[in-house]
Order: C-alpha cells, then sequence, then structure tokens
C-alpha cells in the first residue's frame, strides 16, 4: 500500500521526526496566507516536475492555483487534495531511504548527497549503503553526516536514523523515502517529502490503518481497457448486473465497480479519478439504489466530481431508494438530469455513444 505525502507525513510526525507546517486544501475557496507552497496529493512521484509542486507568493494569485492543481492530473492521476506548506528557506537537499532488502534480509539505508527532484540524474556525488540490523543508529548518523558533508548536524543523523527505523518497523513499511531532506538555512533538517509503502501483508496487525490509497482499489476490477462505458453501482450484485445490462445493449463495459454500502464522497470521487485514466470511456453509467448508501452524498460526490475533473465523460444515471427525491433536485440544480429505470439510463448512454 502506497501512502499519499501528508498520510506518511503524519507517521513521521508521530515519530517526533520534523516536517513542515501544513495544511490540506480541498477547494479555491479555502484562505491560506503566503508564501506557501503548494503539493498536490498524488500516489506518484515526480511531481515537481510536472506542475505538482508549486510555491505560491502573492495573494491574489492562490485561488486560481489551487484550482488549476485540483485539475491537473499527474500520470494519470487526479488529486483529492492539496497540501498547503511553509515555505522553507532552502541550503541544501539530500536524498535518504530505508528499505526491505529481501535477498539480504535486512533493513538498508540509502543515502545520497544530493537529494531533490534531480537526484537519479546524480551519480558522481557520493552515496552511502547501510544495513540497518548490522550498524547501530548511532555508526549510521555519523556514515550519513559523511556522506552529506554535515560534520555538524551528526548528532540530528543519528537520532533522525533511530526515530526512522522505530518508524519504519513499527508500521511494517516495505519502503520509507526522504526526498528532500531539507537542511534549512537555519540549520534545522526536514522531511520535505515522504513516500512510504506499507507491507499489504501485515494489514492485519494495524486495525487502524485507514489510508486513501485504499479505496478505489477495492471492489474494481478492469474488464476491458478499451471499453466505452465506465460503470459505478453500489453493491455486488447490482454491479454485475450493471456490467452484463451495458454488454446486452451492445455496448462494452470498461469496469465493474462496487462503491459499496459505505460508499463517501471521498470514495465516490476515488473512484471517479480511477475511471478517467481508461483511454476510451466515453459515458459513466451510474447505477445506484440507494439502502445504507445515500442518493443525496452519491450526488454531492457527482457534484464535486464534476467541478474537480475537467475532462470527465457524459454521466447517464440512475438513482432510486433513500433521499433519493433530494438527490435528483441538487443534480437538476447544476444540470445533470437523472433516469429512475436502468434502461432509460443504458438509453441515453447508447445515444451519447452512437450519437
Ligand atoms: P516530487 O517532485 O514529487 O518529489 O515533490 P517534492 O515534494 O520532493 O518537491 C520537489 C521540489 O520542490 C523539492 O526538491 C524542492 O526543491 C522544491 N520544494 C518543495 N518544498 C519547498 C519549500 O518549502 N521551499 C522551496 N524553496 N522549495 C521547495
Ligand atoms: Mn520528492
Amino acid at each position: 500500500m502506497n501512502l499519499l505525502e501528508f498520510e506518511a507525513k503524519k507517521l513521521l510526525q508521530k515519530y517526533s521526526i520534523p516536517i513542515p507546517k501544513g495544511v490540506l486544501v480541498q477547494d479555491s475557496s479555502h484562505t491560506l496566507i503566503p508564501p506557501t507552497v503548494l503539493k498536490s496529493q498524488v500516489p506518484v512521484g515526480g511531481r515537481g516536475k510536472a506542475g505538482g509542486v508549486r510555491i505560491v507568493t502573492d495573494p491574489t494569485l492562490l485561488p486560481s492555483t489551487i484550482s488549476d492543481m485540483l485539475t491537473l492530473s499527474i500520470k494519470g492521476h487526479l488529486p483529492l487534495r492539496l497540501l498547503s506548506e511553509e515555505l522553507l528557506s532552502i541550503k541544501r537537499e539530500f536524498y535518504l531511504a530505508l528499505l526491505v532488502d529481501r535477498s539480504l534480509g535486512t533493513i538498508q539505508l540509502m543515502a545520497h548527497s544530493l537529494g531533490g527532484v534531480e537526484v537519479e540524474s546524480n551519480d558522481q556525488d557520493s552515496y552511502v549503503t547501510i544495513d540497518l540490523l548490522t550498524t547501530s543508529s548511532d555508526v549510521a548518523g555519523e556514515q550519513l553526516a559523511e556522506c552529506y558533508k554535515t560534520p555538524e548536524q551528526t548528532f540530528a543523523l543519528q537520532e533522525l536514523v533511530k526515530k526512522l527505523l522505530v518508524c519504519f518497523k513499527e508500521n511494517d513499511a516495505t519502503l520509507l523515502e526522504i526526498n528532500p531532506l531539507i537542511l534549512t538555512t537555519a540549520g534545522d533538517l526536514v522531511a520535505g517529502d515522504c513516500k512510504m509503502e506499507l507491507d499489504d501483508a501485515a494489514a492485519f496487525r494495524h486495525p487502524d490503518w485507514k489510508f486513501e490509497a485504499a479505496p478505489a482499489e477495492v471492489n474494481f476490477v478492469t474488464l476491458d481497457e478499451s471499453g466505452a462505458v465506465a460503470t459505478i453501482a453500489n453493491g455486488a450484485g447490482l454491479g454485475m448486473a450493471t456490467v452484463d445490462a451495458v454488454a446486452e445493449y451492445g455496448l462494452r463495459p470498461a469496469n465493474f465497480l462496487d462503491i459499496g454500502g459505505g460508499a463517501n464522497t471521498e470514495s465516490i470521487l476515488a473512484a471517479f479519478q480511477k475511471i478517467t485514466t481508461y483511454p476510451a470511456v466515453q459515458v459513466i453509467v451510474i447505477n445506484i439504489f440507494a439502502g445504507i448508501t445515500r442518493c443525496d452524498e452519491v450526488a454531492d460526490a457527482i457534484i464535486a466530481a464534476r467541478k474537480q475533473i475537467a475532462n470527465l465523460p457524459p454521466l447517464a444515471i440512475r438513482l432510486s431508494g433513500t433521499n433519493f427525491e433530494e438527490a435528483v433536485a441538487t443534480l437538476a440544480e447544476s444540470g445533470v438530469t437523472t433516469f429512475s429505470s436502468l434502461e432509460r439510463c443504458l438509453k441515453h448512454a447508447r445515444d451519447i455513444i452512437h450519437g
């Protein structure tokens, strides 16, 4: 399981590992005070180069930058939120990672004296690999200080290695990467970015694990990468019936998705986001028979998705059940029509595809 940056940083903070002060942003009406750095919360690296990390100093540019970033898809991932952090004054950037080395049966520490966005292309600078099962944190910290050429940071680096190792083990991590580890002009070491992978096989030991990466993956099956119709339904039975009905109508279903009984705005948004990564989808069929899931909540998610996702394909929606009247009214206000039978909904889908 891949954590988002803000989730990984929250874990670091729990172990008193310094992170920049930050707050999550979900829409452009947020009142932030620049200067700030805005960071797209997507589960992939290389955001800096893709426009996913932007520094804002002018308050008047803040709303437009936020809405631009919320609609900018990075390597096929659209952020549900941004992380707004205090702007750090950077003296140097380093690379630091802990990872499980399965062949050696150890936890390895890897460090590079040049961090930041260019780290992979730099091989002439000093790097070090340390086996943390046979090397004490104190010795590892000394070797790090040597690698980074920062002898005055030896103590801080020793403390950092200690905390990182506890964090790594207690959370059953397989990877914990800090890139960049920032040395500020004030002489502090701060985790500027964090990528963390947790071992799915250890989930039973962590009933508290509730990460955003998880929901979209659950109950989502790709059927046909070049299918023209994406489907969203609640309940496995209704999900399968929806896929069958789409096929029976002579259309190609791209996926099966059961958003489940406990679906909320976030998980529905994550589902839309996943669907927009399919290249050939021309219409999304949404078939909700609401019981525990409430139609009005689905409607709110649909409206949020239309705002946030710039290239959202047209929707064909059939809603019935709990709070159905509110949902239809809310959607109608935003110009979205709904159908009360799946038959009519599919006819609408076919009209969209075949004109
Ligand atoms: P990534 O490209 O997805 O790895 O995103 P990062 O979070 O690592 O950010 C990329 C780069 O943005 C960093 O290497 C920094 O150079 C720059 N950056 C991030 N936060 C700050 C900050 O607070 N101040 C300044 N000046 N630069 C920052
Ligand atoms: Mn980074």
